[in-house]
């Protein structure tokens, strides 16, 4: 599984069971809270309803005595006005308990209909005291009366114990709640510890294995790559082992110095100067750059400048990515066409010239170019191309006889041959006898103007031991006379 998807799993899943654990307690504290308001609204009002009824039940005896006993009118009327006005306050509990009661309503309705038919009997005492019938009333009051309310006060007993009962069903109702809670709770508090413990041991375990692999990665590159940081001025930030193993030198010799852009060459110095012109307006470099080891040896890399920009998109400094081409270089030989190359023609040159003048030797050097060899990529594509610079390489090695002839590729399309001891006009008969060779190959040249077929001109220049012209100047005269045969095309200059 993806290690991003694992993340976003893992995540997702402590989420929930966060989501879970918070729901379940909400849930759990709105009903101990729904069994708290209940207790309070049900057998708590209940319960107090029911001992003030029984309170009010006994001032209401004492003041039926105080009816009895009393002295004056004024006595009399006042207990009587007592016993109504506790009478009142009885009904107001019993409007209380009808409305609250949550047991069977019976119990509370034969428990009012005993409190209503106390009224008669109060009546009674009351009439017979006003007839100054002291002593009946007292009887009344002490025998049925008194009974009468003893009953009543077990009646109303009976709901106060009602109550009390129903108010320890909701207490254990909300334990109960609150041990379920705490178990579930408690349960999804493992549930999400354990799975924030393994979540975390995995982000870390993922982490240290991110970590190894980019460390490995650096140190692929930092022993494989020849990459450097460069500030703005060209001064080495940072550079890789690969690319100090190059150069030949530790890290601490070029950290901090000037880079040249590791070129040390005699064009370092210019090389430089248009290189920084150019990549600190913010475009990439691309190139060759010379390096001179410690001991002379020389060595080329293919350089690669791209600019690295800050926060404000304002060039901050380089990366510069080297390869080293030093062995292509250093290979004498062509890879297109198998013949020596330009490097191993300016050795040769310099060499033969050197042997032919000891020998008092004339030196020729000519140099071939394929005419309109542009036109012909563009009309049978750079692959063919590419075969026909081939079988024209090949049609001139079948010129190269003796040991003192060699031929070169020297650049794209153009070719180099060297050869000694042949007068201007012998020079010239070889000549005409390559360039008709190139042609007799045949190779369809359809957008030539000059041949139906693929041909080359030669420009060439012949010198004797006595000459002075240096190879440089030697090359330049046999390129004067390229430029003279390119005017007809298909045809050999000699000078
Ligand atoms: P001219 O007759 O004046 O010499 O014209 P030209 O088109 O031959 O000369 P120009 O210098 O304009 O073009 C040379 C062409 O040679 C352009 C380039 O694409 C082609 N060329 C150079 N190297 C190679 C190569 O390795 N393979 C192929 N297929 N083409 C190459
Ligand atoms: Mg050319
Ligand atoms: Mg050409």
């Amino acid at each position: 599984m993806l290690e991003k998807k694992k993340i976003f799993l893992g995540f997702l899943s402590i989420l929930v069971v966060v989501i879970c654990l918070g729901g379940h307690s909400q849930w759990q504290l709105s009903k101990i809270s729904q069994n708290t308001d209940d207790l309070y609204r049900h057998p708590f009002a209940v319960s107090n309803a029911a001992k003030s009824i029984n309170f009010h039940l006994v001032c209401m005896h004492r003041h039926m005595k105080d009816v009895v006993l009393a002295q004056s009118e004024a006595e009399f009327n006042n207990a009587v006005a007592e016993v109504a006005l506790h009478e009142q306050e009885v009904l107001k509990d019993f409007d209380i308990i009808f409305d609250r009661f949550l047991g069977n309503k019976s119990q509370l309705n034969k428990t009012y209909a005993a409190f209503i038919d106390w009224r008669p009997i109060r009546n009674e005492v009351i009439e017979l005291a006003k007839l100054g019938r002291n002593s009946e009333a007292v009887a009344i009051t002490k025998q049925k009366g008194a009974q009468h309310v003893a009953s009543l006060n077990v009646l109303v007993e009976g709901l106060v114990s009602f109550a009390a009962s129903k108010a320890e069903e909701f207490h254990s109702h909300s334990q109960q709640s609150a041990e379920n809670a705490m178990v579930v709770n408690l349960l999804f508090t493992v549930i999400a510890l354990s799975l924030v413990i393994m979540f975390a041991l995995h982000i870390k375990r993922s982490l240290a294995q991110a970590k190894k692999d980019r460390s490995y990665r650096s140190h692929l590159i930092d022993q494989n790559i020849m990459l450097a940081t460069l500030d703005k001025n060209a001064v080495v930030k940072d550079a890789s082992s690969a690319l100090c193993r190059f150069l030949g030198l530790r890290k601490q010799d070029i950290i901090g110095k000037d880079s040249h852009f590791f070129d040390n060459s005699d064009e370092s110095a210019q090389l430089s100067e248009d290189i920084l012109a150019s990549i600190q307006t913010g475009k990439e470099w691309t190139g060759e750059i010379k390096h001179y080891d410690r001991n002379g040896n020389i060595k080329w890399a293919s350089s690669t400048i791209l600019p690295n920009y800050d926060a404000d998109y304002q060039v901050s400094e380089f990366t510069n990515i080297l390869v080293s081409i030093t062995n292509k270089k250093l290979s004498g030989v062509d890879k297109l066409t198998s013949m020596l190359n330009r490097r191993r023609f300016d050795e040769c040159i310099v060499h033969e010239m050197r042997v032919a003048k000891r020998n008092g030797y004339n030196f020729t050097l000519a140099v071939l170019d394929i005419d309109f060899f542009k036109k012909y990529n563009d009309h049978y594509g750079h692959p063919q191309g590419d075969s026909a610079l081939q079988q024209v390489s090949n049609k001139i090695m079948t010129y190269i006889n003796r040991p003192t002839d060699y031929a070169f590729r020297i650049g794209g399309e153009e070719f180099a041959i060297i050869f000694t001891n042949l007068s201007k006009a012998e020079s010239q008969a070889y000549l005409e006898k390559v360039r008709k060779g190139v042609e007799a190959i045949e190779i369809d040249h359809q957008k030539s103007d000059v041949s139906p077929y693929l041909t080359v001109s030669i420009g060439a220049c012949v010198i004797n031991s006595e000459s002075n012209l240096d190879e440089q100047q030697l090359y330049i005269e046999a390129d004067k006379a390229l430029y003279m045969a390119k005017e007809s095309r298909n045809s050999v200059v000699v000078n």
